[in-house]
């Protein structure tokens, strides 16, 4: 009996101890219930998709990209879908000062932040690298720039409410690609930016959570038109991978991967074979 005693307390004490850990990361629609979330790059793509599965959560939720009248669409299906409330504002992120305006309209509108995801991207090409220093230039303003102009001034509002910075990133901001240098530039830069500041964050004792997201190819109307003829892969469903980053947000993970097959397991060989995962990469080309 004292022997079983001795093997059974611990062995329950596992079980206790899985259940609580798994039980906290368990996703469940009502922690985005009533959320102030912002969606940038939501007028298409995973943007939009995001804004549609927390408006069917229950969230308040404030889109932004440039064209008007696709947001108003986008708010209008918000609605519909039961958001708690759902507004835009139309700009581009090549000014920073639209972005923070983006960020005092939350604070006005809505009171607060609980939510901020950085989604959204400006066009590039898609081939060799073609030496337009302006580009890129202009490509760090929207993709890199823009994110820590509205992160700095949403920090307030986050502090108050603890609240979370979604980033979308991509496989090409964890490994070099081809083809998409400057897209690639832009994404290694929001690595390096917002994985320092969760750094200082703990440093600091500030609960607000960063989650890094690595995509991989997604079906998006732009991804698509720029990159199936000559990529080898399928792409990934637009809506799941909305939902799979709303999930990782709300669990506060500091990364998620989508599709986890295509980015985290060969990733997994960048430390020991980066060769062999360049090499990897490049065959991903037709
Ligand atoms: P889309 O092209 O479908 O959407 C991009 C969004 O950004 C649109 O709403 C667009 O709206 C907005 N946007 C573009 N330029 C500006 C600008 N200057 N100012 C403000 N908003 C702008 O992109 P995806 O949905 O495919 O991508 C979403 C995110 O996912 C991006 O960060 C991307 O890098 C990442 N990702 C996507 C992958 C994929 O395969 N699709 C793979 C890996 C990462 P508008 O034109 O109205 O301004």
């Amino acid at each position: 009996m004292g022997r079983l005693q001795k093997i059974l307390i611990p062995f329950l004490g596992l079980v206790l101890a899985f259940w609580f850990y798994s039980a906290r990361d368990t996703f469940k629609p009502e922690m985005l219930r009533g959320k102030r979330v912002i969606v940038t790059g939501a007028s298409s793509g995973i943007g939009e998709q995001m804004a549609y599965h927390l408006a069917r959560m229950g969230a308040h939720v404030l889109v932004t990209a440039r064209t008007e009248a696709r947001l108003q669409n986008v708010v209008q299906r918000c609605l519909q879908l039961g958001a708690a409330s759902a507004r835009f504002v139309s700009g581009t992120m090549e000014d920073t000062a639209f972005a923070q305006h983006v960020v005092r309209e939350a604070h006005t509108s809505l009171g607060g932040l609980d939510m901020l995801i950085l989604n959204h991207v400006g066009a590039s090409y898609f081939g060799f690298f073609d030496g337009d220093v302006e580009h890129v230039r202009k490509l760090l303003e929207i993709n890199f720039l823009s994110y820590v102009a509205m992160a700095t001034a949403a920090l307030p509002m986050l502090k108050e409410s603890e609240g979370s910075i979604v980033v979308v990133s991509s496989m090409a901001g964890k490994v070099g690609f081809p083809f998409t240098v400057p897209y690639s530039a832009t994404k290694f830069a929001l690595d390096g930016f917002f994985s320092s500041l969760r750094q200082e964050f703990t440093i600091q004792n500030i609960n607000v959570s960063i989650t890094l997201c690595i995509l991989g190819f997604i079906d998006t109307e732009r991804a698509v038109r720029a990159a199936a003829e000559v990529l080898q892969e399928r792409p990934a469903p637009r809506d799941e991978c909305a939902l799979e980053i709303l999930k990782g947000a709300a669990l506060r993970r500091r990364e998620l991967y989508y599709r986890y097959s295509s980015t985290r397991l060969p990733l997994l060989l960048r430390d020991c074979a980066a060769e062999l995962l360049d090499y990897l990469v490049r065959s991903r080309y037709r």
